[in-house]
């Protein structure tokens, strides 16, 4: 399969690998977007989060709090996010991972949302609600 995952996965192309186990595999981000941009993966080929099943997002989000807090003691960050993309135009690589992005004063990141509560009644949260839940 012509996926870069699968092959760091594989050991066909290298990576600055900082945990694996059975499942899962964390190396550096390449781009480093922060310092110690992290990526973490499940072993086995997943596109992405529609695909996903139970027992692979928990293998790979159990040691999320272990790599985050080794982020943490050894950057110092001001924060963390934890970013997963899905679908084009967000997902660049099709092989699903979740990002650890350590935050620095003044780092440049801008993840922030739009806050347009002030547009909405409590009907549209309500049509919504009932959207999503016909969909469950
Ligand atoms: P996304 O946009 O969520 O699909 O992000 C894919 C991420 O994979 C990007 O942040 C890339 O920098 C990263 N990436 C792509 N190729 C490699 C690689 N060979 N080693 C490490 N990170 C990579
Ligand atoms: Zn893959």
């Amino acid at each position: 399969m012509d996926c870069i995952f699968c092959k760091i996965v594989a050991g066909e192309i290298p990576a600055y690998k900082i945990y694996e186990d059975d499942n899962v595999l964390a190396f550096l981000d390449i781009t480093q977007g922060t310092k110690g941009h992290t990526l973490i993966i499940p072993k086995k080929h997943i596109r992405n989060v529609y695909d996903l099943d139970e027992d692979t997002i928990f293998n790979v989000f159990k040691v999320v709090p272990k790599i985050c807090n080794a982020l943490k003691k050894a950057f110092s960050p001001i924060g963390l996010n934890i970013i997963n993309n899905n679908d084009q135009p967000l997902q660049s690589v099709f092989h699903f991972h979740v990002h650890l992005i350590p935050r620095y004063e003044n780092d440049g990141v801008n993840l922030s949302t739009i806050n347009n509560y002030e547009k909405f009644d409590q009907s549209y949260f309500e049509t919504l609600k009932s959207e999503i839940l016909n969909e469950m």
